[in-house]
């Protein structure tokens, strides 16, 4: 069978699997993506994720056949899914809830991907012959990116993530890494052009220079991977952004036309109703179990109760809406110490003139009782903002 013979059928089984995009590309990246990954990790850009700039993992990245034994073929995949049913005017506007990213309104792209990725594997064993392979789905130190690009599924915009031409970037990526000689595809070409929306829309300055993201101000990187008490100056930034942010892709001119999910069939990520503009005061009522309950098969359980309540403290610290002051002294008390500290800074913001004195004595009761130094300093500075303000 030719080449092309072979990677039509490749493609049409990707297809079936929901993997509306499949290239291939060799195991190699590109000498700019290298040195760009360099640069990024000895600034520190990664902050808390210092795994990334482990020398074994960024050798990985940089060299892709590290990560199969006689690898020849990387099969680059992407699984659509349906955009933001709002837009980033309805999103800022809507002040009781809470944006989480589009692709966490469903079910955890890491299961569903990775059984899909497995399956289309095994029908690869069928077609190919026998050889070894590695499925990828975003945990391991692969430069998934890069490796699209090589593979001219699309190019990397200035936010970082692939655009597609015609999807634009709601889309997830993983890999195949087969020991099968595939023939590669064309290397994608750079259409950002002067563009410079995603800059410039982006609520923290979190893209410091095309194709550079500083982690540390990045508000999916807050709101997901960072497990800490978020920088008092970025809070105010972050709005009502309670899970990942999608500002940079609502700003993209090429998601324009993908914004209604043209090109999607099926949403495998099964998007779910209740995660799109979520209900801030019910998610500040879950406790463990109800967390557990409602989010055990979505990708947002990796923030834990913890990492959820402390985003939701801030959006809601940043609703200006008094009505969410009883449920914060609610959580006053919490057992998580993320949860304590960032609602007494949230109250501190709400707390008008009619709800002074109930605020200042719940929070100087609280620090009374208070051990942990990080939430003291929150109760603290939250006492004193009050004071002064009012
Ligand atoms: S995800 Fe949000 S915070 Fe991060 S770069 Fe994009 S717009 Fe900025
Ligand atoms: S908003 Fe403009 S600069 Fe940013 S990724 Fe899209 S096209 Fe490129």
């Amino acid at each position: 069978m030719s080449g092309d013979g072979l990677k039509m059928m490749i493609r049409e089984r990707a297809q079936a699997f929901g993997f509306t995009l499949c290239h291939v590309t060799r195991p190699e990246i590109d000498q700019q993506h290298i040195d760009a990954l360099q640069r990024w990790s000895d600034a520190g850009l990664q902050g808390d994720m210092q795994w990334m700039a482990e020398p074994v993992r960024l050798e990985r990245r940089k060299n892709p056949a590290t990560m199969l034994d006689g690898v020849k073929s990387v099969i680059s995949l992407a699984m659509i899914y349906s955009p933001p049913q709002y837009t980033l005017a309805e999103a800022n506007s809507s002040l009781s809830s809470g944006v989480i990213t589009a692709y966490a309104h469903g079910d955890d792209y890491h299961d569903v991907m990775k059984k899909k990725l497995k399956a289309l594997a095994a029908e690869l064993d069928l077609m190919l012959g026998k050889y070894d392979q590695r499925v990828f789905v975003d945990t391991a130190p692969v430069l998934e990116h890069a490796l699209a690009e090589g593979a001219g599924l699309g190019w990397q915009g200035k936010h970082t993530l692939t655009i597609h031409k015609q999807h634009g970037s709601w889309f997830l990526l993983g890999e195949i890494f087969t020991t099968a000689e595939i023939e590669p595809d064309q290397r994608a070409e750079n259409h950002c052009g002067s563009c410079s929306a995603c800059i410039d829309i982006c609520p923290t300055q979190a893209i410091i220079a095309p194709y550079v993201v500083d982690a540390r101000r990045c508000i999916s990187y807050l709101t997901i991977e960072f497990d800490g008490f978020i920088p008092t100056e970025l809070r105010p930034l972050m709005g009502n952004r309670i899970y990942g942010c999608d500002d940079c892709q609502l700003a993209c001119p090429w998601n324009g036309h993908a914004a209604k999910g043209d090109g999607i069939t099926i949403d495998y990520l099964m998007p779910k109703g209740e995660n799109n503009l979520a209900d801030l005061a019910s998610l500040l009522l879950l406790d463990e179990e109800g967390f557990r309950i409602r989010f055990r098969k979505s990708p947002i359980k990796r923030t834990k109760r913890r990492g959820l309540l402390r985003n939701v403290c801030i959006a809601m610290g940043n609703s200006g809406a008094a009505a969410f002051v009883p449920g914060l002294l609610n959580v006053l008390n919490d057992q998580e110490s993320l949860i304590r500290g960032h609602a007494a800074w949230a109250l501190a913001r709400l707390c008008d003139q009619e709800r002074r004195e109930m605020v200042l004595s719940a929070l100087v009761l609280q620090l009374a009782q208070e051990s942990d130094p990080a939430v003291m300093q929150e109760m603290t500075s939250a006492i004193k903002d009050i004071k002064e303000a009012l």
